[in-house]
């Protein structure tokens, strides 16, 4: 039986990846090894139950009772806090989905590939803030890593039998999110319920924020630099409202090849978790009659910011991603909680990535996760001044 574990498990891909796990079986086609969870922990503990899982981890300790006691008789063992998720991690199986939201996800990650699994990755953060750690960790462990993130696992299915030197660029499609049509006056006043409210995907409430400011897409172009391989002048965006057609890649002979899916994440989770194979998937099938016209047009930088900014980082490479990164998370929690307006979190973190340069804290590249952990603390601090400077 092939030994999985879902981390993030409760959030928005990993009740995607539990629907796929029952409908591919269940209990009955897989041992799952542990799921983990925040705050939601009836629904973790519902989950560890129906897959029958040898372990459950909340990320806090102060839930650990309620799930204990939610797992009662059950036989699922349970543990809180993230050492407790690491550990998890070191837990031997043979495929683990790799579903936490922001930074948090790169420690359990880097440890399954440590033990030389296939890793699903959704979790782009990891790629974004250590990138040719997560690379060259996979590669000595043997470790398989298949992109979940949708565009990713495009240009993945796009890439299948092509040689690398023919490809001549790639390019990766943004629904353009709800502000796509807004002027820079209507996107300075935008609000969170406005920001939340995707237009073609449902998603967990902070990569649908950063869909808004399109931040996720200057996260997925670090990504697809990463994980690809490809110079930052091969990577384009191009907003095509209908996300429909995931991403491209153009060929040297001319060609392009365009992978088309529905705007439904199980999609990318099933193809990851029956790759090399393929494997019936319960999604929408396309039609394209209906659709009838598939649009694209560039995107503005100028009333986006993010997506210079992820130009920057991907030239200065080296830290720059951590930073990058973890400013991007405080923005984005103070624009949550209220204290920032929404094109705040662009000024935040160009003054972050600005102070930290300035310091020459940005320059070498990670040799160690401590290195990136570093960063990640820095940056996140640097950020929260930036935050209190514009607020002062
Ligand atoms: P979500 O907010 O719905 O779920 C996040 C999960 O992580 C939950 O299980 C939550 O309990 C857990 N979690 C949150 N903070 C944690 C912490 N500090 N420590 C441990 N666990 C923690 O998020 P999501 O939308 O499912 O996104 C998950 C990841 O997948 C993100 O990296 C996101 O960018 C990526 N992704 C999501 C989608 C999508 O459609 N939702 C698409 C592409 C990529
Ligand atoms: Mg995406």
């Amino acid at each position: 039986m092939r030994r999985i574990s879902v981390f993030g498990a409760t959030g928005s891909i990993g009740e995607s990846t539990f629907d796929l796990l029952l409908r591919q079986g269940g209990p009955e086609a897989f041992h799952t090894v542990a799921l983990t969870g925040g705050r939601n922990v009836a629904r973790l503990a519902e989950m560890a139950r129906a897959l029958r899982a040898d372990l459950a981890v909340t990320a806090y300790e102060d839930c650990l009772p309620a799930l204990r006691e939610a797992l009662a008789g059950s036989g699922v063992a349970v543990a809180a806090g993230p050492q407790a998720i690491a550990e998890a991690a070191d837990r031997p199986a043979d495929w683990v989905m790799s579903a936490i939201v922001g930074a948090a996800g790169l420690v359990p990650g880097m440890r399954a590939l440590a033990h030389g699994t296939t890793l699903a990755l959704a979790n782009k953060e990891s790629l974004v803030t250590a990138g040719p750690l997560l690379m060259a960790t996979a590669a000595r462990h043997g470790a398989s890593i298949v992109p979940v993130d949708s565009e990713h696992s495009a240009v993945f299915q796009a890439l299948a039998g092509e040689e690398r030197s023919a490809v001549e660029r790639v390019i990766i499609t943004a629904s353009g999110g709800p502000f796509r049509d807004w002027n820079a006056q209507q996107i300075a006043a935008a609000t969170l319920a406005q920001a939340v409210a995707h237009p073609n995907w449902s998603m967990g409430q902070r990569i649908s924020i950063d869909s808004a400011s399109m931040f996720n897409k200057a996260l997925e172009l670090i990504e697809a630099r990463e994980f690809f391989g490809f110079e930052p002048s091969q990577i384009e965006v191009l907003v095509h409202p209908q996300s429909i057609v995931h991403a491209m890649v153009g060929f040297c002979d001319g060609g392009i090849m365009a992978h088309l899916g529905p705007a439904d994440m199980r999609h990318a989770i099933g193809y990851a978790l029956n790759w090399p194979r393929r494997g019936e998937v319960p999604v929408q099938r396309i039609d394209l009659a209906k659709i009838g016209s598939l649009t694209f047009r560039a995107p503005d930088e100028t009333l986006f910011p993010a997506l210079r900014l992820s130009r920057e980082v991907m030239e200065l490479r080296g830290m720059a991603g951590a930073a990058f990164n973890a400013a991007k998370e405080v923005a984005l929690d103070h624009f949550i909680a209220g204290t920032i307006g929404f094109c705040d979190m662009a000024v935040v973190v160009e003054d972050t990535l600005d102070r930290l340069l300035h310091r020459n804290c940005l320059g070498n590249a990670p040799t160690a996760l401590e290195d990136v952990l570093e960063t990640d603390h820095l940056a996140r601090t640097e950020a929260a001044a930036s935050v209190q400077a514009r607020r002062a």
